[in-house]
């Protein structure tokens, strides 16, 4: 009787669907601006027509958002689903032990087979059933792997001589797919991608891709209007413009790609050139094609061996029964502002490609302006795989904005990001930001863990409906006056919800306080500390 019940529930039609295959993809560096499902400027280059088929079947989140952007502690907000002040990932040189790697521990318990395979920089040993990992930053040419095997991590390692970095890793995972897969197993694969991180490295085989393209360039490249920033992102009358955040152009006498042209990408410069016959504006001009067509020759390099995978699932009746998503661990400046690199909470750095297909379920052709974080994609992900979230995960599933587009009930209006990493290498203050459908107000606390090595505090605002290039920073302009106090207050409220109150590093915390309510007091402390940075800078510029 029991078993014919049993039988009777097991044949229901009710009965939930199997849980489905989980393929997360995520590049490194890979932004949103060269996705063609999300570019503008350079759409017509048409940089990733295999990452736009999946946004063709499934959905694209236009407002998804890192919580820093940099590449450990966004991967360690994937790994555990909280923010980088709880999961202690503040910074490049955190780790996440393998008993905190709550994402892949779940999976296994609910009867997923794991596997992580290319880029992971979070140290500590992979805890899923297989790894095959870069160690660190890994290399693009003979790319190293760390593996399970005699010996205790990190120390088995194999090597694919010759090969390029997407191409190795796309070789390893289609391995795991033929060799290492339970067929009884639902699979949970994470596919990660050094490429396109800097310095960009292609495979040689894209050495003539865009050769004759000229990139468009940003409208900002050359000129950014002096509506833009403040006192913590200019300086004092504009005197830090050269000493805060590295640069495509001759702005960061420290650091740029102009600096790097020469040494590093020879073959983009006019043959027969003439160092000191190219104007700073040509400079800027050749610096930027030279990083722009080396970055996207890295992307193709991802988009064409992801054609390569998907081909092999689609032949294995894989692609349709299994939820692929495609992500970059964070946004990346692509020359806008003449900005390089990352690390900034302006949308270029902190937005992240976000692109969901799993036909089964989500229907195709959709996109959202939901606002979701990295902290809720493991969320996502272990709701789809039927698995209740534990206590202390502070993400939350967005499954329904998958299935309906509608955003499930009391869903988060804001978010937030921090970037503690403050002046280092490439020269970003300590910054904090609210970010709304809105509006984004950003807080450039400018100090160290300890309180130290201050760069002038200021208070951003930007109106994202007028201005989405974030030009205009309204923050001290009247008509703007009531909804930046009520901004800060959601802000100040934010931190409060979730933890970051201060507690993990008090005097810098002491610094945030300081200088929230930015008073006349806080404004004039600001100036003096804005000069005696630039004189730092200057003295250590000289003695170089
Ligand atoms: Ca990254």
């Amino acid at each position: 009787m029991l078993t014919i019940a049993f039988m009777l529930v097991g044949l229901s039609p009710s009965m939930a669907a199997d849980p489905p295959n989980i393929l997360f993809i995520m590049s490194d560096d890979h932004t949103a601006q060269a996705v063609g499902a999300y570019a503008t400027l350079l759409k017509d280059l048409d940089p990733t027509p295999t990452i736009d088929s999946l946004a063709a079947d499934g959905i694209v989140f236009e407002n998804a958002f890192c919580t820093n952007a940099i590449c450990t502690p966004s991967r360690a907000c994937i790994l555990t689903g909280k923010y980088n002040h709880v999961n202690g990932v503040v910074d490049l040189v955190g780790r996440i032990e393998p008993k905190d790697q709550t994402l892949p521990l779940l999976m296994r318990e609910a009867g997923y087979q794991t596997a992580m395979i290319g880029k992971w920089h979070l140290k500590a040993e992979p805890n899923f059933d297989y790894y095959k990992v870069l160690p660190g930053q890994g290399k693009y040419y003979n790319t190293e792997f760390r593996v399970q095997g005699d010996k205790p991590w990190p120390k088995n390692v194999v090597a694919h001589k010759g090969e390029h970095s997407s191409d190795a890793i796309t070789d390893s995972t289609l391995n795991w797919f033929k060799t290492k897969r339970d067929k009884t197993k639902p699979f949970f694969v994470c596919h990660q991608y050094k490429a396109p991180h800097d310095y960009f490295e292609n495979a040689p085989r894209y050495q003539s891709y865009l050769k004759n393209t000229k990139i468009p360039e940003p409208a900002t490249l050359y000129d950014t209007p002096n509506t833009w920033g403040s006192i913590a992102t200019r300086g004092h009358q504009d005197e830090l413009l050269a000493h805060i955040g590295t640069s495509i152009g001759k702005r960061n006498p420290r650091r740029s790609y102009a600096v790097d042209l020469y040494d590093r990408f020879p073959e983009e410069l006019p043959s027969g050139y003439n160092v000191n016959e190219l104007s700073e504006e040509e400079t800027t001009r050749y610096a930027y094609q030279a990083y722009l067509k080396k970055y996207l020759r890295c992307v193709k390099g991802v988009d064409d061996n992801l054609s390569r995978l998907f081909h092999y699932l689609k032949a294995h009746d894989l692609y349709d029964n299994t939820l692929i998503i495609y992500t970059g661990d964070q946004g990346f400046w692509l020359g806008e502002k003449d900005f390089q690199d990352k690390r900034w909470a302006y949308d270029e750095s902190q937005r992240m490609p976000f692109i969901v297909r799993y036909p089964e379920a989500i229907p195709a052709g959709q996109r959202s302006d939901a606002l979701v974080e990295n902290i809720d994609y493991p969320v996502l992900m272990l709701d789809y795989a039927g698995i209740e979230i534990p206590e202390g995960i502070q993400g939350r599933s967005f499954r329904s904005v998958c299935e309906t587009g509608k955003e499930p009930a009391g869903w988060k209006q804001g978010v937030y990001y921090r970037y503690w990493m403050h002046m280092a290498h490439h020269d970003n203050p300590g910054e904090m930001a609210y970010r709304t459908k809105t509006y984004k107000l950003i807080y450039f606390y400018g100090c160290d863990y300890e309180g130290a090595n201050q760069t002038p505090p200021g208070w951003e605002l930007y109106d994202l409906v007028r201005d989405p290039d974030e030009l205009v920073n309204v923050y001290d302009d009247p008509v703007y006056a009531k909804v930046r106090d009520d901004l800060k207050e959601a802000f100040a409220k934010k931190r409060k919800d979730i933890g970051d109150d201060g507690s993990h590093f008090p005097k810098c915390e002491a610094v945030v306080q300081e200088f929230w309510d930015y008073d006349e007091a806080d404004r004039a402390k600001a100036i003096n500390l804005s000069r005696k940075f630039r004189l730092q800078r200057e003295a250590f510029l000289n003695r170089k």
